[in-house]
């Protein structure tokens, strides 16, 4: 096997956080190795789920890895088919940022239809934390982010942090604008 590839994090409010993924449609040696790349990403990271656009890519895959039975898995072009049970309040985080934390709001159960990475289709259902985690990430697919989910309470309690990334944001583009670089643009061309 070739040199594995490395996987930066994207943060909000990076531009491809925002779009809607697309389908992917090669389920060929270039995506096993993206998954492979995305779970590293996401352990090194020490994350339980990592969407696609998490990592400057503007395909519709998932990678989560939430403990328990349902091991590590990715999900190519999920469909969330059902939810159900009761409402539940959790707080999440994610890698997209850093250090902002909120109680979400999300039904317990979510019955998923998706493909394995060899193009197999499987539909299967997940509860509690697994489930969670799917749901969060799936919602990166449609470019809805944890800021979206806050309740006011926690927007304000996160205004800090949240104030620090679109400004960390803006002086890395500022820096690249300087250095002529292209940097920050390719990523949002992925
Ligand atoms: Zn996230």
């Amino acid at each position: 096997m070739s040199a594995s590839l490395q996987l930066d994090l994207s943060l909000y409010p990076e531009p491809v956080l925002r779009r809607t993924a697309r389908p992917v449609e090669a389920f060929d040696q270039e995506l096993a190795r993206f998954v492979a790349a995305m779970f590293e990403c996401m352990r090194r990271s020490q994350g339980v789920g990592l969407a696609a656009p998490q990592v400057g890519d503007g395909r519709r895959i998932l990678v989560i890895e939430a403990g328990g039975a349902d091991g590590a898995l990715a999900l190519i072009n999920p469909e969330i088919v059902g939810r159900g049970g009761p409402q539940s309040v959790f707080e999440e985080g994610c890698l997209s940022f850093p250090g902002i934390y909120a109680e979400i709001r999300r039904p317990e159960r979510c019955r998923v239809r998706a493909r394995d990475v060899r193009g197999e289709a499987f539909e299967a259902e997940y509860d509690g934390f697994t489930s969670r985690v799917i749901q969060h990430e799936h919602d990166h697919l449609e470019g809805v982010l944890l800021v979206d989910r806050m309740s006011p309470g926690d927007k304000l309690r996160n205004k800090g942090a949240l104030e620090e990334l679109v400004e960390g944001y803006r002086k890395a583009r500022e820096r690249a604008a300087r250095e002529g670089s292209s940097a920050p643009a390719a990523v949002e061309e992925r």
